[in-house]
């Protein structure tokens, strides 16, 4: 009975309270009929209603399209791409329109000052940068995962995807690229860009790594059907209960 008094309180507030408004605190003011709202006054529509094949969820994503798949955490793998959806003009007002205004946002952290002691730059913006630092200082207890943790891929990186026009994750110094060399990438498997493409699956990423990073708000892209299994991103969208 309790269980569904409380079912039926979140229901009737759920004009008020929104993933959105509870991750990015800072910067989303409310979800209003069809619309999210900025604290700037920029607003975005928050669904357009309009079905979508895969390849459209990836392309044109509205704002509610972003949580299409449910983020999995704690099985090895699982077949669907949550957090690949991105919808671009999101991420530009939260982190910054350009390469320049997100390098604005960017500070250093001192990766695994213990383990490698490498300087990174990641965006200060909803918490990110102290949510790597937290991930950091775990992994920093670590030393038997020390090689995989070494010569970071790469941090902020203002791009496309490759094979795409979409912008990467990279470019709102929010996705952090632990060792390539202990790394699997889907589109270095098939050799191939199509997303249709029949995949397989590979990872040598310690399961305890992507504990620690999920933990504290970030997704793996060895969790997705495309899998990347070296890129981390801070989403924490997909962690609100
Ligand atoms: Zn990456």
């Amino acid at each position: 009975m309790l269980q569904f008094l409380l079912f039926i309180t979140c229901y009737i507030n759920l004009g008020a309270w929104s993933p959105w408004t509870t991750a990015y605190p800072d910067h989303v003011k409310e979800i209003k009929g069809n619309t999210l709202l900025f604290k700037s006054g920029k607003s975005l529509i928050y669904n357009d209603k309009k079905e979508k094949t895969t390849q459209e969820l990836l392309d044109s994503p509205d704002i509610e399209d972003q949580l299409h798949y449910t983020y999995n955490q704690g099985v090895a793998k699982k077949n669907t791409d949550a957090g690949r959806i991105r919808n671009d003009d999101f991420f530009k007002e939260i982190y910054g329109k350009s390469a320049a205004d997100v390098q604005a946002n960017l500070t250093t952290v001192t990766w695994c000052p213990t383990l490698v002691n490498q300087k990174i730059q990641f965006s200060k913006v909803n918490g990110a940068s102290n949510a790597l630092i937290k991930v950091s200082n775990e992994l920093d207890q670590h030393p038997e995962w020390k090689k995989y943790l070494s010569n970071i891929g790469g941090t902020f990186n203002w791009r496309v995807i490759s094979g795409t026009t979409r912008l990467s994750a990279h470019s709102f110094g929010i996705t952090i690229d632990i060792n390539v060399a202990y790394s699997n990438y889907w589109q270095w498997d098939c050799g191939c860009k199509n997303e249709d493409a029949v995949l397989g699956y590979k990872n040598k990423i310690p399961m305890g790594i992507v504990a620690i990073f999920e933990k504290h708000g970030f997704i793996w892209g060895g969790r997705w059907k495309h899998y990347d299994t070296m890129h981390f991103e801070y989403r924490p969208e997909f962690f609100v209960p």
